[in-house]
């Protein structure tokens, strides 16, 4: 799999793992016509799809799905021997309903079993949307893509987001229950102060970097001009530098 695809499908699920607290194994509801456009393109969604995530996952259907699936089999030729691999989950419907009626009805209003749906129905797709926190797996040709997260999830996410942050009141609050306690209302700004202190600039990286320019001994050093730095300069002149380079 190429880095960027990697790197996205990542960060999708990192979405989904932030602020709709997915986990592995993901839970990924398949039906009917994912496994027929699998059988076409002749793909393997046990392989592919764990290798796709990077990562543990339970291919799951339901007896609704299966059932369905099996009165359309002459048209669906194959999907049902895929379907029958994965693992059953109960739906409770004691008269069968369509595949998108029985996934729309696990699903819910707020997916809270975290499940990811794995479909081609473009309907059923659209419904998914609606609803915050469904991840929407489909085929593009051969490769299983996971949906960016919908409009829907990501306006809840940020609505999360908010509510996390501290408002200025809140902050002003805080500051005086600080002062009220004793405690140093700036506490965190000098320890970061503190902290760019002790780190400055690693030594060994200012080394590396004078070795590979020659020559560039002229460049004024920006900014600050630390004890670490002027050491460097001292224990490497020029001459160290070109007896160095004759002898590697
Ligand atoms: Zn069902």
């Amino acid at each position: 799999m190429k880095i960027a695809r990697y790197k996205k499908v990542q960060r999708f699920i990192g979405f989904y793992t932030n602020y709709f607290k997915f986990h592995q194994p993901y839970q990924i509801l398949v039906d009917g016509t994912f496994c027929f456009a699998a059988r076409q393109e002749q793909i393997n969604i046990k392989d592919q799809l764990p290798k796709y995530f990077a990562s543990e996952v339970k291919l799951l259907t339901t007896k609704c799905i299966i059932i369905e699936t099996e009165t359309i089999a002459k048209k669906t030729f194959g999907a049902l021997t895929i379907l029958k691999q994965f693992g059953i989950h109960q739906c409770n419907h004691k008269t069968p309903v369509t595949g998108s009626e029985c996934l729309l009805s696990m699903i819910g209003k707020n997916n809270s079993h975290h499940y990811c749906v794995a479909t081609q129905d473009r309907s059923l797709q659209d419904a998914l949307r609606e609803i915050p926190g469904v991840p929407l797996i489909y085929l593009h040709k051969k490769a299983p893509t996971l949906e960016k997260p919908s409009d829907v999830s990501q306006a809840l996410a940020e609505s999360k987001k908010e509510s996390c942050t501290i408002t200025e009141s809140q902050n002003a609050v805080l500051k005086t229950l600080k002062e009220k306690c004793g405690l140093p209302t700036t506490e965190t700004g000098e320890r970061r102060k503190k902290k760019k202190k002790k780190g400055g600039p690693n030594p060994l990286s200012c080394l590396k970097k004078k070795k590979k320019s020659k020559g560039s001994q002229k460049q004024p050093i920006p900014k600050s001009e630390g004890k670490i730095k002027k050491r460097v300069r001292v224990k490497l002149p020029a001459h160290v530098k070109q007896a160095i380079s004759v002898n590697k």
